[in-house]
This record gives structure tokens, sequence and C-alpha cells, in this order.
């Protein structure tokens, strides 16, 4: 399928920020975004690369009422050099394409998604950030856009990609979050749509984002659905222990969204010859094991932050230190190593980075 490209008229091109540092994520997009169409007969039609703007969409369209809607989340890295490249994409396509059978959506081809993406880079690569570790954050979106009120999966879609340059994660050096253990509130449950990137996820994990605001704390640590002891995972992380000489990671049962940032974790710290356990874990396990002094670092792991260290577990009232509140060396030795190779400064042994054709 061909991808037209509509270039906003060079007048007309918004003033790039002039401060890449304090670039607040999600706030700032670029000139441009892209679009194609499906119907059920027509499959998926009308690529295109038009100016950015509001969609227009029938107040009946299902996404609203029912919330067939699935979404990526990755970004464009620049090198000192100028290029601009792609950490893992043909990954999150592959992801997009399983949150969207999950939710009865049409598949999109993986190299089709890719090269859609590649394309609106290019077209917006003077919006691509050039200080180290800020970078073009990409949005890759599918909602159900047909008008019509009953619950049956949707006959027309758009899929769109929006980017938007953002600042470095830690601009001031790391800072270890802490968590809030929550035993009331789930964020899914197996069989759920837990392991989908679906708007409906975050949706149900507010309330209890909220409550742990209000106690001080950054982010939840969900526990497992149904027998509420297991750790899945934190905010909208996947999270690690580093027990003994063991890193340990709640398996992908059903109910934890399978990380790409994970995944090359996981690699990683194998490569490096530390034994990895894909496990179930319990809270008490955690507790028990921070107490002991056995567990030296918990981390979180995503596209936006790599990783963040974990500083502070609440759980039941009682709070837990992790090493000092301090950061862990194999958190900073994962989060300098995969950052250095986003950026073309370590050496990309597992292939992981395409460069875009500019
Ligand atoms: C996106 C996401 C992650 C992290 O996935 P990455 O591919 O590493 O960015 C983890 N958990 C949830 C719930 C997510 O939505």
């Amino acid at each position: 399928m061909d991808i037209s490209v509509h270039s906003l008229d060079p007048s007309q091109r918004h003033p790039k920020p002039a401060d890449e540092k304090n670039l607040v994520f999600g706030r700032v997009f670029t000139d441009h975004m892209f679009k194609v169409d499906f119907q059920k007969d027509k499959g998926w039609h009308d690529a295109r690369i038009v100016p950015y703007a509001p969609l227009d969409l029938d107040p009946a369209a299902m996404v609203l009422h029912y919330g067939q809607g699935i979404f990526e989340g990755l970004k464009a890295y620049r090198r000192s050099n100028g290029e601009i490249w792609l950490f893992r994409a043909g990954h999150n396509c592959e992801r997009l394409n399983r949150s969207a059978k999950r939710m009865c959506m049409p598949e999109i081809d993986p190299a089709f998604q890719l090269q859609a993406i590649e394309k609106l880079v290019a077209a917006d690569r003077d919006w691509v950030p050039h200080s180290l570790g800020s970078s073009l954050y990409i949005r890759p979106t599918m909602i159900a856009v047909e008008p019509h009120l009953g619950v049956r999966p949707a006959t027309e879609y758009l899929y769109f990609i929006i980017t938007g340059p953002v600042a470095a994660y830690y601009a001031e050096g790391f800072n270890p979050v802490k968590i809030y253990v929550d035993e009331e509130y789930v964020r899914t449950v197996r069989g759920g749509p837990g392991d989908a990137k679906t708007m409906a996820n975050y949706a149900s994990s507010l309330y209890a984002a909220e409550i742990a605001k209000q106690k001080g704390y950054t982010q939840v640590l969900w526990l497992d659905g149904v027998e509420r002891r297991y750790v899945d995972e934190v905010g909208t992380s996947n999270i690690f222990f580093r027990i003994g000489d063991e890193l340990v990671t709640p398996p992908l049962y059903g109910s934890i969204l399978p990380g790409i940032t994970r995944d090359s974790v996981i690699m990683l710290a194998k490569h490096w010859g530390i034994t990895v356990s894909e496990r179930r874990i319990t809270i008490d396990e955690v507790i028990e094991k921070a107490r002991s002094g056995e567990l030296k670092e918990i981390f979180a792991s995503g596209t936006a932050a790599v990783i963040s260290p974990v500083g502070e577990i609440c759980y039941r009232d009682k709070i837990c230190k992790i090493s000092d509140g301090s950061v862990g060396e194999l958190a900073l030795r994962l989060y300098d190593e995969i950052l250095g190779i986003q950026y073309g400064q370590r050496e990309d042994i597992f292939g992981w980075m395409k460069r875009v054709e500019i």
C-alpha cells in the first residue's frame, strides 16, 4: 500500500520547542500524523501522512462507548551524527497485532506499520530532539470508528500515529520511586485484557493510582487479581527483583503486559551471565527478602524511563526501604547499556536498532 504525503505548508509549521530539557511528556506534538482506514469490505486503505489535526469522529463511534481501542509506545533516538534510529520497533508492531486480536480488531501487516512509522518520523525529522536521553515519542493507535450503538466488534477502524518530542526522563539524575502495594484494587486478572495494550486497562488503573498518590507514592504495585499475593507489575511498567545473585521477574502468565524493555533486560542480564528467573513471586517473599537483606534491588522497566529504580515500598502501612533508597548497581548498568545501544554509543550485539531512512 502506498502512503500519500500531504505536507503542511512550511509557513504553517509549528515552532520547535526551544528548551528540550523542559518538555513535559505527551504535551507537544509534531506537524504531521499518519492515518489509514479500515472497512470490513475494503480492508485497510487510504494510507496518508497529513497535517496533525483533530479527528472527525461520529459521537456514536464505537470506541467512545465500548472501548475498542489499542495503542503502542516507542521512541526514535537521534545520534550525535544526526542519524535517527528506532529500538526494536518491529516488536511494537507485532504486539499491536496481538492486542488487536484480543480486542477483535483487524491486524495490520507489521512491515507496513513499520514503514508508516519510519515515513512519519522522516517527515517530522526536524522534531527529533538532539540532547542525549531526549527522543521523539511515537504513539501508534487503533480505534473503532463505526457509528453504532450495540455491543459487537466494529466493522470500521482508524489506525493513526502521532509523535512528539520528549525530554530525557532522568534529566536530574536517577530518582528512585516510592511504590504502594494495593490490595484492594486490581489492574486486571488472568483471562482479562491485561496482556493487551488496550485503553480500558489504563482507565481502570486510575483510581488505585490516585489513592497511592494521595498517600505520597508515585506508583502502584499491582498484585495478581485472584489471590492478591503475587506481584504482577508496577504502574505501567514491568518489575524486576535482584535477590542474591538471581534476577526475578513475574512470568507472562496472562495478566502481565509483555514489555519490550522487559525482554531486553532479560536478554542482557542472561548475556552477562546473570541467572534470570521468570517465576511468580509473592509480596510476602519480597518483604521477607528485603528484611533479611537478600533483596538487593527492585526496578521497573518500560519505554518511557527505560529503568526506574524503586527505593521504597509501602505494604499494609509498613514502609520497607530498598537498597537504602539508593540506585542499585544492576539497574544502573542496564540503564547505561540500553541507553548506550539506543544512542549508538554501545555495540548493538542483538541487532535491536534500525536506522530511519531520511
Ligand atoms: C507498555 C507497558 C509496559 C512496558 O512495555 P515496554 O514495551 O517495555 O514499553 C509494561 N506494562 C504495561 C501495563 C504497559 O502498558
